[in-house]
């Protein structure tokens, strides 16, 4: 049985792989300042006897003996990681530091979820990993972007300096049950409004594209990736190739929900990156893995969740 520490273990994707890592036979400490994340999304595994939830701010130094940490610690909704641009810095950087120094003292392996934002409006299509990206330090998105990319520095630096044994994941928009409603992502946004008939807010003029994968696709894939050799570090891109322009998806989230939404246009947010798809070769060659399900059947499972939060809400 393996220890594992999950940061930010109460959000979207920490509950999915909590739930993974129990099932799985691990004994899991959920760590979360409850920021974006919900003890709702984990209420289901509280009473295990193998799973521990523990308030607390990665910002501050934390001690347990692991032997594998996933960080995940950090609000990933623009409209989330923008409330409090600073905050965002300190979680991605000095949330980093402790848990790389954590690791580094208990002789843990450790896994970073960055993302794909690291790439910024990429000039590249489709985005390689060996892609240096095109970000702007200085906008408003800048604090969750450069956050990440100081976070996959310290990482490799912890590796090159101290033989801390590190991962590191580019994870590209990923969606499923329990986004929190509120979220302000396009994948609840649009699910929510066609639900209710409210009209969908389509950012710019929709020709935007981006490729979303369903959060079990990249539970899987992060824990192969935890689970490779030590000399592999990543980074490694996990997502779905497949692309599709905002209004796209919100035709279909339309057409499974049988709406009678409206689109209704809205300013781009500055800095909004016009397209992004994942290469995932080196996933396929490293990690044997390739998103399973497609986003027809990822939107039908999301629905059904978004169907009955909304029911409970009534
Ligand atoms: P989320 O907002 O649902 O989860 C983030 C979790 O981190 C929340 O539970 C939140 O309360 C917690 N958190 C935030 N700041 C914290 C702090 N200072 N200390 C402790 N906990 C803190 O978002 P998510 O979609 O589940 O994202 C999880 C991770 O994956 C994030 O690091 C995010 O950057 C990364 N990621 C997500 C996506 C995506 O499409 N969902 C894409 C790329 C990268
Ligand atoms: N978007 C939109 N309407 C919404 C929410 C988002 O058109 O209600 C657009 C947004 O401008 C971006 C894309 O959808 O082009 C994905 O946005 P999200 O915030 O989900 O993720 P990110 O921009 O970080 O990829």
């Amino acid at each position: 049985m393996k220890r594992v520490l999950v940061t930010g273990g109460s959000g979207f994707i920490g509950s999915h792989l909590c739930e993974r890592l129990l099932k799985e036979g691990n004994d899991v400490i959920c760590l979360d300042n409850f920021f974006t994340g919900q003890k709702q999304n984990v209420a289901h595994l509280i009473g295990s006897p193998y799973f521990e939830l523990v308030r607390h701010d990665v910002i501050q130094p934390y001690y347990a003996e692991v032997d594998e940490i996933y960080n995940l610690a950090c609000p990933a909704s623009p409209v989330h990681y923008q409330y409090n641009p600073i905050k965002t810095v300190k979680t991605s950087v000095m949330g980093a530091i402790n848990m790389l120094g954590l690791a580094k003292r208990i002789k843990a392996k450790i896994l970073q979820a960055s993302t794909s934002e690291v790439y910024g409006d990429p000039k590249v299509h489709p985005q390689q990993e060996a892609y240096w990206g095109n970000v702007n330090p200085i906008g408003l998105r800048s604090c969750y972007d450069e956050g990440k990319r100081c976070a996959e520095t310290l990482f490799m630096d912890y590796h090159r300096q101290n033989g801390v044994k590190i991962k590191i994941v580019r994870i590209f928009n990923t969606y499923g049950p329990r986004m929190f409603m509120n979220d302000g992502r396009v994948v609840s946004n649009f699910v929510v409004q066609a639900l209710r008939n409210e009209d969908i807010t389509i950012y710019g003029d929709g020709s935007q594209t981006r490729s979303f994968q369903y959060v079990d696709d990249l539970v899987e894939g992060m824990m192969r990736l935890m689970n490779t050799p030590d000399d592999f570090t990543g980074p490694v891109n996990i997502g779905n190739p497949g692309e599709f322009t905002i209004k796209e998806l919100a035709e279909k989230v339309i057409a499974l929900t049988g709406s009678r939404s409206k689109l209704v246009y809205h300013p781009l947010p500055s800095d909004d990156p016009t397209q992004r798809r994942p290469d995932i070769t080196l996933a396929c060659e490293r990690l044997q893995w390739k998103p399973v399900v497609q986003l027809e059947e990822g939107l039908k499972k999301t629905i059904a969740y978004f169907e009955e939060e909304l029911r409970r809400e009534r």
